[in-house]
This record gives C-alpha cells, structure tokens and sequence, in this order.
C-alpha cells in the first residue's frame, strides 16, 4: 500500500496543501489584476468622450484608484500569507485573509475593466471579458469565502 506520511495524518496534510495553494495559486490574479489596470489605464488615456480622455472624468479616474487600491492590498497580503508560511508560522490566518481579498478584487476590479471599456469590454476578441469568467470562480474553489471569514474568525477567537 502507498500512504502520503503516516496513517492518521490526513487531515494535517490536507491543511498544508490547502494553505499552499490557497497562497501560491493566487499570485495568478495578482498577475492578472496588474496587466488589467495597465490596459484599462492605457484604454482610459487614449479614449476621448465629451471632450477630453476618459480618465479626466472623475467619475472613471475613481474606478481606476480603486482598481490600483484593490491590486496593492492583494499582492501585500499575498506576500505576507507567503513569508508566514516560509516562517512555518501554524496559523492560516495571512493564508485566509490574501485569499478572500485576491479572489474577491480579482472579481470585482473585471467588473470594473469590462465597465470602462464600454461596449468594447463585453466583446470576446478582448481580453476583459475571459478575465471576468477566469476570476469568478476564484471565490469558490480552493474553500469559499464564506468558508474564509469563517476560518478568519475562529483564528482570531484562538488569540
Ligand atoms: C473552477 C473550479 C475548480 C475547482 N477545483 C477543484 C479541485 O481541484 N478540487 C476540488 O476538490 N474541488 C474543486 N472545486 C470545487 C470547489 O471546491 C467547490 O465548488 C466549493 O468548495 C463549493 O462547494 P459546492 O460547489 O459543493 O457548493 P456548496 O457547498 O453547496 O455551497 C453553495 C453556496 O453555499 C455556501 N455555503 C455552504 N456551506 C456554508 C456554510 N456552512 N456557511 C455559509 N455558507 C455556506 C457556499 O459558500 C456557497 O456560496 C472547484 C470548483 C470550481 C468552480
């Protein structure tokens, strides 16, 4: 018979493998959020409306903050949720919180690219739209996030 470490270990395994890829398979989004906002932000210079380039309507300049908001706090938690685990720290928390906010902003900022490229997002030759239906099951696998601020919670119950 071939076993992956001791008989009785499963669960813990599991819980590493998890914690691993709950950290290390959401640097994709990372990725992916910066190369969004560089094309919306390119998109949003050269596009003129009323006048002027879209990113000179508040209204648009304030998506694009958000979008940079939401892909900086991703990529520090992620970084922090990898140092904890290079630390051999036990608890998940870092683990938890950088996949709830990656996965969540990966969602939220395709919405927004698809949105300040108009018609234009929506249209399959551009890449906006597959961004939005590769980020939308990241709040589903690798645990929920409704599984995520559960696992948040107890951690901080642990203190
Ligand atoms: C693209 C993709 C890839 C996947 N890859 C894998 C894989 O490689 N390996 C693997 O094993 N699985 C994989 N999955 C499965 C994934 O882990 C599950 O879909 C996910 O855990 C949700 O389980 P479920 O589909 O049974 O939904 P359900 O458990 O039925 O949940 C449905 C809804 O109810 C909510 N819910 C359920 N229980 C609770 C609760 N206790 N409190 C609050 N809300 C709750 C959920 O958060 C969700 O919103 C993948 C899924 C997708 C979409």
């Amino acid at each position: 018979m071939h076993i992956l470490g001791k008989e009785g270990q499963g669960a813990e395994i599991f819980k590493q493998s998890m914690e691993w890829e709950r950290a290390a398979l959401f640097a994709f989004y990372v990725g992916m959020m910066d190369r969004q906002l560089t094309k919306a932000l390119t998109f949003t210079q050269h596009r003129k409306q009323f006048g002027k380039s879209l990113i000179k309507h508040q209204a648009v300049g304030h998506r694009i903050a958000n979008m940079k908001l939401r892909l900086e706090q991703s990529r520090l938690l992620l970084y922090k949720a990898c140092w904890s685990i290079d630390q051999g720290e036990l608890s998940p928390i870092h683990v938890n919180l950088s996949k709830l906010s990656v996965s969540e902003s990966a969602i939220q900022s395709s919405l927004d690219a698809i949105h300040l490229f108009g018609g234009e997002g929506y249209k399959t030759d551009q890449e906006m739209e597959s961004m939005l239906r590769d980020a939308i099951p990241a709040t589903l696998f690798s645990g929920t996030s409704e599984i995520q601020r559960d696992l948040i919670v107890n951690a901080l119950c642990l203190n």
